[in-house]
């Protein structure tokens, strides 16, 4: 599709029967199986001062945390055990990492059982992601936000569309799964932007996109702005779909920040993935990119039991396979 068709589409009013071709195209893929990934927060400390997210350095009012080697690998054994295929480690921009932690993180959970781990740890050199991949990681999830030179400086900054792209680029030649995506409805992201950024996502060579609302932090400068439109994520998100039908696309938490059965509504418009918390409650509720995010306070164990029965009573079969885009499988 061209930037003005996708446009076209954006801005058109019958919704449902862009959803039903999306997700016709979807269940012609991957059937009503959803692929589950677990996600450990294990650190909200952060460098970056991104104006959307709740982590944010300038932030005071966050009890930042960083969980220890034994309770990054307890909950992704859980997880592991309740039938996910793949743990997912992310954390915010945190300058204290040291990527032997991470390494060695990686190697046990690959130790484990045969399972993915998707890494999504923001800014790093080339060494470093080369050495994550050398230690087993499949996958690294760094979303652009978007493409919009003007908009991406002004909400990240110090940060750039091209330093972004090139970082991608790497995480790509280096053998990894990419996975990118956007926020939208962020302030001063507008239709004609929006039909930009799904047109440029969708010519990189990724195996993951990911469609997300912006959500207003109190505690950061754009707290006062509206939320994302609903209506729009999911519009974006079957956009996704028709235009790259074999990527694994993520039902995103942001959906639930905005309605209670968001997620589902995600996946009744194309997309096939669910990325529940497992973050153990003692901290989960640090990890506030935004209101509602991790509000559950349930045991790591319930919260991925209560996110397979939503799927369930949805009329979808929650997959425990590590759940590749079959992009990939046919590339092999
Ligand atoms: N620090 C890493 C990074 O930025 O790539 C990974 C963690 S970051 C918290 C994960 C994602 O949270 C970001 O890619 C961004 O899309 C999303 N995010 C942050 N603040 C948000 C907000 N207010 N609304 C919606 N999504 C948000
Ligand atoms: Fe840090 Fe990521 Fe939040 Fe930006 S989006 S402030 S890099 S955690």
């Amino acid at each position: 599709m061209t930037v003005k068709e996708i446009l076209h589409v954006l801005k058109a009013d019958n919704s449902e029967a862009l959803f039903a071709q999306a997700r016709e195209i979807r269940n012609s893929v991957f059937g009503n199986e959803v692929f589950q990934r677990g996600v450990v927060e294990f650190s909200n400390r952060c460098r970056k001062n991104c104006h959307y997210c709740g982590l944010r350095c300038c932030n005071g009012q966050v009890e930042r945390y960083s969980l220890d080697a034994d309770s990054i690998l307890s909950a992704a054994r859980c997880a592991i055990d309740a039938g996910l295929g793949t743990v997912v480690l992310q954390s915010g921009d945190d300058k204290s990492l040291d990527p032997g932690f991470i390494g060695k993180i990686v190697q046990s959970i690959k130790a484990y059982a045969d399972v993915s781990v998707t890494l999504c740890l923001g800014d790093h050199d080339r060494d470093t992601y080369k050495y994550w991949r050398d230690c087993g990681a499949d996958r690294y999830l760094l979303k652009m936000e978007t493409f919009n030179s003007e908009l991406h400086a002004r909400l990240r900054p110090g940060q750039s569309v091209s330093e972004r792209l090139a970082r991608l680029e790497t995480l790509c030649s280096l053998g990894y799964e990419a996975g990118s995506g956007l926020i939208t409805g962020l302030p001063g992201m507008t239709p004609e932007i929006l039909a930009e950024d799904l047109w440029r996502l969708s010519l990189l060579p990724l195996d993951m996109i990911a469609v997300g609302p912006f959500i207003p932090h109190p505690d950061t400068p754009l707290g006062r702005f509206w939320a994302g439109s609903l209506e729009e994520t999911l519009r974006a998100t079957s956009l996704v779909r028709i235009m790259n039908s074999k990527v694994n696309i993520p039902a995103t938490s942001a959906l639930d920040a905005l309605v209670a059965n968001g997620r589902e509504q995600g996946l009744e418009a194309g997309a096939n993935v669910v990325m529940p918390s497992v973050t153990p409650e003692s901290v989960r509720s640090e990890y506030s990119i935004y209101p509602g995010k991790n509000s559950s306070v349930d045991s790591v164990l319930k919260n991925v039991v209560q996110m397979q029965r939503r799927l369930k009573i949805a009329g979808f079969h929650p997959s425990s396979t590590r759940g590749q885009s079959p992009l990939r499988t046919t590339k092999d």
